[in-house]
């Protein structure tokens, strides 16, 4: 049986939307407060997943981050991790983009250290990093992309997550918790936000990223995919995990008063004159 082939009929069994193998009703939780859905486990990925999401356009109704409360702590946890991570794999002047990047606000921090990131995010106004936000996304224009917290939103993780991986970063760093048969109370299916819809086993994981020429690497923050013909293939592990003891003195040296925030500084603010001088925010 290939990925595409007709499954059998049975109102037991749906197809898995990351790999298109069998998935068997594992249980239901009620999502939005609103919706009975069951959830599915995949008989060869292991991927646990809802029912097609019909819900979605309400779960994104809300607005702020509600019941995300770690959403601040997140990001400024992963942009301390990942300025390291990055330093310790040689990335000086790169293009680097944050999928999924919300507010920008890891697209600022990381540009105070000094990285030359971008953020992307179709559905959230980018406040932190407006100018340095970019709407079309093209093949092999990011060495680096970063997508925290974003694959398990994807409803069809396929095209969703393969989209991410065409992009043809060296490195992808990203974080998902995977899934490993948690069960109906696991906290991180969150039905109650609508927003989680597709939880990966890391053999999931491993094997689609294969298909695009990707190894799968795990270190005590993050998951990496790395390219397997990019620049970063032969890096070491071991020099990217993080101290706890440096995180401190890493915090206090990487960013304030930079000269990458002070370059920064002086090309928003041109570009702010200009727009005002040709007319912007007139009433
Ligand atoms: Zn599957």
């Amino acid at each position: 049986m290939t990925a595409r082939d007709p499954l059998p009929r049975d109102d037991n069994v749906s197809p898995c939307r990351l790999c298109g193998k069998p998935a068997r009703h594992a249980f239901n939780r009620v999502i939005l407060e609103r919706y009975d859905t069951p959830y599915w486990e995949c008989s060869a990925c292991g991927s646990l997943q809802t029912s097609p999401p019909h819900w979605l356009e309400e779960a994104y109704a809300f607005r702020g981050v509600h019941i995300d409360v770690e959403q601040a702590s997140r990001g400024v946890r992963n942009w301390i991790c990942l300025a390291h991570y990055l330093r310790a794999y040689g990335v000086t002047r790169e293009r680097c983009l944050d999928f999924g990047g919300s507010s920008g606000l890891l697209a600022r921090l990381m540009r105070d250290s000094g990285f030359d990131f971008y953020c992307f995010d179709p559905y959230e106004m980018p406040r932190y990093a407006d100018y340095f936000s970019v709407g079309e996304l093209q093949p092999n224009e990011y060495s680096v992309i970063t997508a925290f917290e974003v694959f398990e939103h994807f409803p069809d993780p396929r095209s969703d997550l393969g989209r991410v991986l065409q992009l043809g970063a060296d490195l992808v760093v990203f974080t998902t918790l995977p899934y490993a048969g948690q069960g109906p109370d696991w906290d991180y299916l969150v039905p109650a936000s609508g927003q989680h819809v597709f939880f990966y086993t890391e053999k999931a994981l491993e094997g689609f990223g294969r298909q695009f020429g990707y190894t799968l690497r795990k270190t005590r923050a993050f998951h990496l995919y790395v390219r397997d013909d990019g620049a970063f293939a032969q890096a070491g592990l071991c020099a990217v995990e993080i101290p706890p003891a440096s995180a401190g003195a890493l915090l206090g040296a990487t960013c304030w008063d930079s000269a990458a925030t002070k370059q920064d500084t002086q090309y928003v603010r041109d570009r702010f004159l200009a727009e005002i001088r040709s007319g912007a925010g007139k009433a």
